[in-house]
């Protein structure tokens, strides 16, 4: 008989914010696919009762290793086990948790999707930045910044999202941030528009650095800042106050695993 498939989101990182029934499914897992993003803390806490198998292990080659990670997920559910895929964030947030999907109802096997809280959302929170505000903006949007914008065909309409006041949430952005910057600019976005980039949020050793979108770039180059991080461009950056920081717990916040 098929086991069952449990794609489940870690959220951001830290224990507190993974949700009640991802702690569950993740204790009667008979085998745990994780991902580095779900941070120390929460891999740090998988049962030993569970095989634990690190998917980050596959090599530089992203195609292969996607296949390899679905040909795994499949071959455990059909030897009878429960199988958590263990993503961070959200598994549908990026992160190719949609292809998984895919694979496993193509191999006919009974799955249930948990979702996470994504770190598009969180991070921001947990730093006191509400991506929507009555006197800022009512519109969000959530993109890669993988891919360089700069390039022709860019899967991303930065042309679109320039204009106005939208904030804009860039996951997976720190490499190409001067591209990101030069483009919204480009298309016409104020270029004194406040930008947050908070690195490891909700871990102890989170940072955040704040500067207008024409100088980001080179205040992050100089601070030497790092994936992963998520990136807040938009008016309600002005709500960031250092004097009154952290409002969500960081790591070291209720287990339930
Ligand atoms: N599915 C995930 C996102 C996967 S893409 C989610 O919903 O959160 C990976 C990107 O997510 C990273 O490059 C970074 O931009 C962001 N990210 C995830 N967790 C983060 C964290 N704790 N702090 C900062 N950025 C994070």
């Amino acid at each position: 008989m098929a086991g069952k498939v449990y794609l489940v989101g870690s959220g951001p990182g830290t224990l507190g914010l993974l949700s009640c029934r991802g702690a569950e499914v993740i204790r009667r897992a008979d085998v745990i696919l994780y991902d580095q993003l779900p941070g120390d803390e929460i891999l740090g806490s998988l049962p030993e009762t569970a095989e634990r198998i690190d998917c980050g292990k596959y090599g530089s080659d992203h195609t292969k290793e996607q296949l390899e990670i679905e040909r795994l997920i499949v071959e455990h559910a059909r030897a009878g086990r429960i199988v958590v895929r263990l993503k961070g964030g959200d598994p549908f947030m990026f992160g190719r948790g949609g292809e998984e999907l895919e694979a496993v109802r193509r191999a006919g096997i009974p799955v249930e999707v948990v979702p996470g809280i994504t770190s598009a959302i969180a991070v921001p929170a947990s730093v006191g930045i509400p991506l929507t505000h009555r006197r800022y903006t009512s519109q969000v949007t959530v993109v890669t910044g993988h891919e360089d914008p700069s390039k022709q065909e860019s899967a991303i309409n930065w042309a679109g999202l320039a204009p106005g006041t939208g904030t804009i949430v860039v996951l997976m952005g720190v490499k190409n941030l001067a591209q990101i910057a030069d483009i919204l600019i480009l298309h016409g976005r104020d270029p004194a528009t406040p930008v947050a980039v908070i690195e490891r949020g909700l871990r102890r050793d989170q940072r955040v650095t704040v500067g207008p979108l024409d100088r980001i770039a080179v205040l992050s180059k100089e601070r030497g800042v790092r994936p992963p991080a998520v990136i807040v461009i938009g008016g309600v950056v002005e709500l960031y106050d250092p004097d009154h920081p952290i409002l969500t717990p960081p790591e070291g916040s209720t287990n339930l695993l």
